[in-house]
């Protein structure tokens, strides 16, 4: 049977990957020159088993109210005359309901736990290296406001299977010497040792090299026109190719991974997917003193923001906009990032050669990717990954190959 996988990200990288490791004949199409150039390119980097609960819940809100008007907000709306954002809006604010965001954060915790013991399992298999750190991740607490409900996050997540311990700024430092030498309060931390970090562009290419040398056709420069359907059916996909020339492939199935750009496609068939582009933005720097460069990636739970280290160069990365599909990066968001950096880690990073980039998270309300039967026979969806595309990457793929199997994942998820 041969699968084409639409959209070569982290997600349509590792979905055509596990699809061949079964036995699939596989084709994988991206309209850029290569994989993982779009989202997955500058991501915080973290695969982050231990932070499960979406952005959509009971405190959202309000915290919304709190920062608007503000610049350097952690969350920031554009209001645009775009149907799309507004109903996004208001199924956002619907999965802060405290009921729905406890399903939402089982179902993630579920499928990133299972997410993980599938990229453990593919590094061991494939010996891919990309810049990882297994030495887990470590949320810091400014606030002792913050830092009280971190008690009750690490026992939330024991019932899950994930084990994250409480610490003291003492305990903190212990853990990340580096940590040290920052200015300003820090309240107290959580410490997963589970969690990973790396590169996850690097991760996405070296996939998609091993992926043609097991067999697997490659359609760089490729751009995805429409679905061609009749009776309900899809007989092809539309493409043009770099100078313009156009054609059809087709395939006996279709996954459609095309991140913040999959409604796009699937609107014409009458589906409307309920994903938007959350828009973030990173820095990524060389490192001037990688002795006091910390080792263990962070998470600022009080400013929403995170940093990996990738071997040389240090990756700080956050911040959240609705602002439809602009990628621009705007000098006056990537200000905290640069800030945050010169307070945690004085002098350790080269502030002349800083790299800004902005990405679209493709988010659903809930956070909850969408995994399974798409609209119409012939088409499915591994799509939607927002805040945590590359932390549920493996496990999404590795769930919707057994769904497309005709077996059910051994996780409790909503799969379609
Ligand atoms: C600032 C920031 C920090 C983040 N940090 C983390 C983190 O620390 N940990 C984590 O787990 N996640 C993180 N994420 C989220 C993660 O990066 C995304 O969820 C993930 O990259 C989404 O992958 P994807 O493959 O679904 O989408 P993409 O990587 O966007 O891939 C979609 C692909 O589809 C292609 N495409 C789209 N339309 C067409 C078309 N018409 N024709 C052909 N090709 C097309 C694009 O070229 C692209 O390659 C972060 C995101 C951002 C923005």
């Amino acid at each position: 049977m041969h699968v084409m996988v639409l959209g070569a990200g982290v997600t349509g990288v590792t979905t055509a990957w596990y699809l061949r490791q079964a036995g699939f004949e596989v084709s994988l199409i991206d309209r850029q020159p290569g994989a993982g150039l779009e989202t997955s390119f500058a991501n915080g980097g973290q695969i982050s088993i231990s932070h499960p609960e979406p952005w959509a819940n009971p405190s959202a809100p309000w915290l919304a109210l709190r920062w608007l008007g503000r610049t350097d907000a952690p969350l920031k709306l554009h209001p645009a005359r775009d149907p799309a954002q507004w109903r996004w809006v208001i199924a956002f604010l619907r999965e802060c309901l405290p009921w729905r965001t406890r399903h939402n954060t089982a179902a993630i915790a579920a499928l990133a736990v299972w997410s993980g013991h599938c990229l453990a399992e593919l590094r061991d298999t494939t010996g891919l290296e990309y810049e990882q750190r297994t030495r887990g991740i470590l949320h810091l607490f400014n606030s002792t406001r913050e830092f009280r409900h971190a008690t009750r996050r690490a026992a939330e997540l024991a019932h899950f299977g994930i084990e994250a311990r409480v610490c003291s700024a003492a305990d903190c430092v212990e853990i990340e010497p580096a940590l040290g030498f920052r200015h300003g309060h820090l309240a107290g931390g959580m410490y997963a040792p589970g969690d990973e970090s790396g590169n996850a562009h690097l991760f996405t290419q070296a996939l998609a090299e091993r992926l043609g040398q097991a067999g697997a056709r490659l359609y760089w420069n490729t751009r995805i026109l429409h679905l061609n359907h009749r009776n309900g059916r899809i007989d092809g996909v539309d493409i043009a190719d770099a100078a313009g020339r156009k054609g059809v492939l087709s395939a006996d199935a279709y996954v459609v991974c095309l991140g913040s750009y999959s409604p796009r496609l699937l609107a014409p068939l009458g589906m409307r997917l309920p994903i938007y582009p959350v828009k973030g933005y990173s820095i990524t720097a060389p490192l001037t003193e990688p002795a006091r460069a910390p080792e263990v990636s962070l998470t600022d739970e009080s400013r929403r923001i995170v940093c990996s280290r990738l071997g040389n160069r240090l990756r700080v990365a956050g911040t959240a906009e609705l602002n439809g599909f602009d990628t621009r990066v705007r000098p006056e968001r990537i200000r905290p990032l640069e800030e945050w950096a010169r307070q945690n880690f004085p002098g350790v990073i080269d502030e002349t050669r800083i790299t800004p980039w902005a990405g679209l998270r493709p988010a659903t309300p809930g956070n909850l990717p969408l995994i399974g039967k798409g609209p119409c026979p012939k088409l499915w969806l591994n799509t939607g990954h927002g805040t945590l595309g590359w932390t549920l990457a493996c496990g999404s793929a590795a769930a919707l190959v057994q769904l497309m199997r005709g077996e059910w994942p051994p996780i409790a998820y909503p799969f379609r």
